[in-house]
């Protein structure tokens, strides 16, 4: 087929559950391509010689060379192509933001729209499931252990890669499950868990250990980890949730989004009581805050029965820094955006909340990320009626794992300096990662940083230091 007949296909839509019934159940929204509108859809790609769309992704996917495979039949070529680069495909598949990421700089995204490419991942990497996954020659052991604290995407990627390479690698998670925010933060609608459990189960075929329960920072200390491993990566992510610190966050119906969104994924407190994690939501919701957290507890409030779902946003609709898919499945559930809208004050009765009292703002000039900031508007208080307030305003790193670690330093924002070329910190065989390093990001951008410090440790242990360990004066 002529390049200019590939790039005048229209991209193919994937389907979805409706909305009208979508809410009345936590299953996944969109339902992947078949065969056949994949192969279409893989007919697209042009297989441009230079390729920007790999240089738009985190971890360098072979694109071109996936698709090509894909759409030539070879399955298990197209397999081995994806993974070569990426370890968690059908993760990335459902949750990389490819609009602002690979699929921004197809050369089809200026005529038009871009090859689905993160929709083609995810049906490759949902064949290999359904086929039997392989398991790849990892090298033989290189007699070095590593200690890989946290399992979310930065520590999964750095702990898969090194164990490729060879290394006795041990990954050390606070929580029960292994997974990060993959299991504790993002909705099984957006993200079934069985489809993380099966690409952890993956990472453990390629010799990882993974132990859970083990709070690093309590039962161990970074100090202690270095007398028993040749390496150490910090991956501990950003999971402390930030407050507005006004009046009444005490109150009982306020929750942070991590708290919601755990009891939901983490715990399935929407089968309770077969699980036994309760939640309460009420009949009239709001949810302050408009990223991509804020989208997934709305929708979750709307599945665990609430009427009425508000998303209170202090900016317009422009500054959302929620994924536009994300905004656009909300809005088709009946969330309702009140955009330049702050709360002030969360009113309560008894100990419970009754209403939030809430400002209306203005756009001013912009501030240092870029945004108009928001200025409020004298004299227009008002009160919402709402019985839950879920406060998504963003999260910081958790200094539990680096309290006994003297020498790491941490930035204003309370992540931990490193090196974003090779993910070393200030303290000497530890590399960092992921959200502890950056605040909350991507899942793509975590594991990017995992296999950079990966591909650093590699170098360091085989003795072909590539470069000193940051001191105080140097640039992170
Ligand atoms: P995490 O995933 O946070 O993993 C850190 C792990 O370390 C956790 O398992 C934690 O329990 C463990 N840990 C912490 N402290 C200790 C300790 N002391 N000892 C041992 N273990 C410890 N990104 C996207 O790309 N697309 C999305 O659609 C998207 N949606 C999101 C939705 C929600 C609700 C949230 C919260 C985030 C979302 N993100 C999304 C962001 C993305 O999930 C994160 O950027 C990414 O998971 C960061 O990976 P990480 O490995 O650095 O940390
Ligand atoms: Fe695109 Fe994400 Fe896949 Fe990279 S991992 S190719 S950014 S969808
Ligand atoms: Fe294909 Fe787009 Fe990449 Fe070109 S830029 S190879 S069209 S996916």
């Amino acid at each position: 087929m002529a390049r200019s007949s590939r790039s005048s296909i229209a991209r193919h839509s994937m389907a979805e559950q409706e909305p009208s019934v979508r809410i009345t159940n936590f299953d996944e929204v969109a339902l992947g391509y078949d065969l056949t509108t994949a192969v279409e859809e893989a007919q697209r790609c042009l297989q441009c010689r230079h390729s920007p769309c790999v240089s738009g992704c985190p971890v360098g996917v072979r694109i071109p060379e996936f698709i090509k495979a894909l759409r030539e039949g070879d399955m298990w070529d197209a397999v081995a192509k994806l993974k070569d680069k990426n370890s968690l495909p059908a993760v990335c598949g459902r949750v990389c933001p490819q609009e602002t990421q690979c699929e921004e700089v197809c050369v089809l995204a200026k005529r038009g729209e871009p090859v689905a490419i993160g929709r083609l991942e995810r049906f490759v990497a949902d064949w290999e499931r359904e086929h039997g996954i392989r398991v790849p020659p990892v090298a033989s052991s290189m007699g070095k252990r590593v200690a890989v604290i946290g399992s979310g995407p930065a520590g999964l990627t750095a702990a898969g890669d090194l164990a490729k390479l060879g290394y006795d690698v041990e990954v050390l998670e606070a929580l029960h499950e292994p997974g990060g925010v993959l299991v504790y933060g993002i909705p099984e609608f957006r993200l079934p868990k069985e489809i993380v459990k099966i690409e952890i189960g993956y990472l453990e075929s390629l010799g990882v250990k993974i132990r859970t329960n083990v709070v690093i920072g309590r039962l161990y200390n970074v100090a202690e980890l270095l007398e028993s491993y040749d390496a150490v990566f910090m991956g501990t992510g950003a999971g402390l949730p930030m407050m507005m610190n006004i009046a009444g966050e005490n109150l009982n119906g306020v929750y942070s989004a991590n708290e919601l969104l755990t009891r939901v994924n983490l715990m399935k407190a929407y089968q309770f009581p077969e699980w036994d994690t309760p939640v309460r939501v009420g009949a009239r919701v709001a949810v302050v805050g408009a990223g991509n957290v804020a989208m997934d507890s709305a929708r979750s409030a709307l599945r665990l029965g609430a009427n009425e779902v508000h998303i209170v946003y202090r900016r317009s609709r422009e500054e959302v820094p929620a994924r536009a898919e994300e905004v656009h499945h909300a809005e088709q559930e009946g969330v309702i955006f009140d955009y330049l809208t702050n709360p002030v004050e969360i009113l309560g009765a008894e100990g419970w909340v009754t209403g939030m009292r809430c400002i209306r703002m203005s756009l001013g000039e912009p501030d240092a990320s870029g945004r108009r900031s928001p200025v409020p508007i004298e004299g227009s208080e008002f009160e919402m009626v709402v019985d839950t307030v879920v406060m998504a305003l963003g999260t910081q790193p958790n200094p539990l794992a680096f309290s006994q670690a003297p020498g790491l330093e941490r930035n204003r924002r309370g992540a931990v300096v490193a090196d974003s070329a090779t993910g070393r910190t200030r303290l000497e065989r530890v590399w960092a990662g992921g959200d502890i390093v950056t605040g909350s990001a991507t899942v793509i951008s975590a594991m990017g940083a995992g296999r950079v410090a990966a591909m650093d440790m590699h170098a360091y242990l085989m003795g072909q230091s590539r470069g000193p360990w940051l001191t105080a004066a140097e640039p992170a």
